[in-house]
């Protein structure tokens, strides 16, 4: 099956026991204070689960775009170095508001995993809510019981509260979870080690699939928690990591949803992908983060100096980076994948395919930008490393980072990234320092420039001399000094 077939045998499967399939939210949160990008399926039933909505569907399933690069969930740092977290990827769910519970959610995810993709049951092992004695938690004998009638003893574990107890924050909605997890490993390293042993260890090859949450309590402020009169079922399934399963690859990199990339990046660059490490990383760092960068724009966040368009602008130009120094790229490239990001996902997410021509412009443009002053930079970063190896310091102060970052657009974690790699570190705290010392310094200049309304009374000799037309509406002058 290729991930397309996949991606719709989900749908079809979930659409037969009378879900409704929505459509995914935007990956750009604009409504919440908390969150500025969809990191999970449920951000958008969020308010179903607080009970402020009524759900037009007790059964719902979709694909949900999803960016994990800050806040509570942030995997950028693993991206590309290892082959499962991903920047942005697609979160299969199916979810029942106040409808179903435990005993559908796990019959029909083991029916889905094991009848209709066909995983061999014999690698799949499962998690259950283990307690927590510290919060008064019990564990999920109800789970254990129902995955018993599909799985034999040895395949289910119990886990800990961080990984198998869900909240949505402090107080609300929340409550124990099971996950799927598969063991991709040869026979050989089989043999040597038992699967069970690498649930939830990190390890490359014994992923975590399927997230099954049992939305069941309500916590109060005072910490208790009470039973919800209607249960819910939310639930998570990484696409990616779901077609290298049934694909049965060594990475999400070697499934049809990235071999168009690399190979494409391949072309483009002259270079080939699986022969070494570094060059690896960079080729899996760019086709990532381009769909990252893309998927975002289209949903309406340009690349910009503050917040989310920042997060935006800082993929990009770390992707930028990647493709320079490991791939010898000197001119824009990222704009040219493009045309195949639309042509495979333009069926399911239309809104790339239709702004293809935008999109593509807005990435050039940030790339010709960034790559104007990244030669230089990375020039300036040398020389302050053999400074460094001559004082036999490996620390690069914070104004010098400030320096890269003002001056040649190096974001913090960019310079932080290419001085780890040759064993450097960066004062994260001292940069930060400078960048508020900058701060201050412009907002105090700002304010003696214009201040965007300034009341001034006539004994002061000021008349109202309307919109000055040359400036935006960010900085409309509207009083002049007489
Ligand atoms: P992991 O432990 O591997 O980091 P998680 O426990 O953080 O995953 P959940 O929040 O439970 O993940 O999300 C549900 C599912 O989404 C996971 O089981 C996995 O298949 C997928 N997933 C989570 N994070 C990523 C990511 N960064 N890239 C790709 N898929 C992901
Ligand atoms: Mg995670
Ligand atoms: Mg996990
Ligand atoms: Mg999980």
């Amino acid at each position: 099956m290729d991930a397309k077939q996949i991606r719709k045998t989900f749908i079809d499967f979930f659409e037969s026991k009378d879900h409704q399939f929505v459509r995914s939210a935007p990956i750009v949160v604009k409504n919440d204070p908390t969150l500025m990008f969809t990191n999970a399926g449920m951000n958008q039933f969020k308010d179903l689960f607080l009970g402020n909505e009524q759900p037009v569907f007790p059964r719902v399933a979709n694909s949900q775009k999803c960016l994990r690069v800050s806040g509570k969930h942030n995997d950028l740092e693993e991206v590309g170095v290892d082959t499962y977290h991903h920047t942005m990827f697609e979160m299969l769910g199916n979810w029942s508001f106040g409808d179903y519970f435990k005993k559908e959610a796990i019959e029909w995810a083991w029916e889905l995993l094991t009848e209709v993709y066909k995983l061999p049951v014999d690698r799949l092992y499962v998690t259950v809510f283990g307690g927590d004695a510290g919060d008064g938690l019990a564990r999920d004998e109800e789970a254990m019981h129902l995955w018993l009638n599909w799985v034999s003893n040895d395949r289910v574990l119990f886990g800990s509260k961080k990984d198998n107890f869900w909240e949505m924050g402090e107080t609300g909605p929340c409550g124990p979870c099971s996950e799927i997890h598969i063991d991709l490993r040869s026979e050989e390293e089989r043999a040597v080690t038992d699967g069970r042993d690498l649930v939830n260890q990190d390890h490359p090859q014994v992923i975590e699939i399927w997230n099954l949450v049992f939305i069941q309590f309500n916590r109060t402020q005072d910490g208790a928690l009470k039973e919800l009169p209607a249960k819910h079922v939310d639930t998570g399934m990484g696409l990616e990591r779901l077609v290298r399963a049934i694909q049965w690859k060594q990475s999400n990199y070697d499934t049809d949803l990235f071999t168009p990339f690399i190979s494409e990046v391949e072309q483009l660059s002259g270079k080939k992908y699986g022969q070494e490490e570094q060059i690896d990383i960079a080729f899996r760092v760019i086709v990532d983060h381009i769909r990252a960068i893309a998927f975002t724009i289209a949903d309406g966040q340009l690349p910009s100096n503050n917040k989310a368009g920042y997060v935006i602008r800082r993929i990009l130009r770390r992707a930028v980076r990647y493709g320079y120094t490991f791939l010898g790229f000197r001119e824009a490239f990222l704009y040219k994948l493009m045309p195949t990001l639309a042509a495979n996902f333009g069926a399911v997410f239309p809104e790339v395919a239709e702004q293809l021509d935008f999109v593509s412009k807005v990435i050039l443009e940030e790339e010709q930008s960034f790559l104007r002053t990244l030669d230089k930079g990375l020039r300036i970063l040398d020389q302050i490393k053999s400074e460094l190896d001559e004082a036999g310091l490996r620390v690069i102060s914070g104004q010098q980072a400030f320096e890269l970052y003002d001056t040649y657009g190096f974001p913090l974690d960019l310079t932080s990234l290419i001085a780890r790699e040759q064993g450097y570190s960066v004062d994260e705290v001292a940069f930060a320092k400078a960048m508020a010392e900058q701060k201050d310094r412009s907002r105090a200049a700002a304010e003696q420039e214009t201040g965007d309304w300034v009341l001034v009374g006539d004994e002061e000799g000021t008349e109202f001399i309307g919109y000055d037309e040359l400036f935006t509406s960010s900085r409309i002058i509207k009083y002049r000094e007489i």
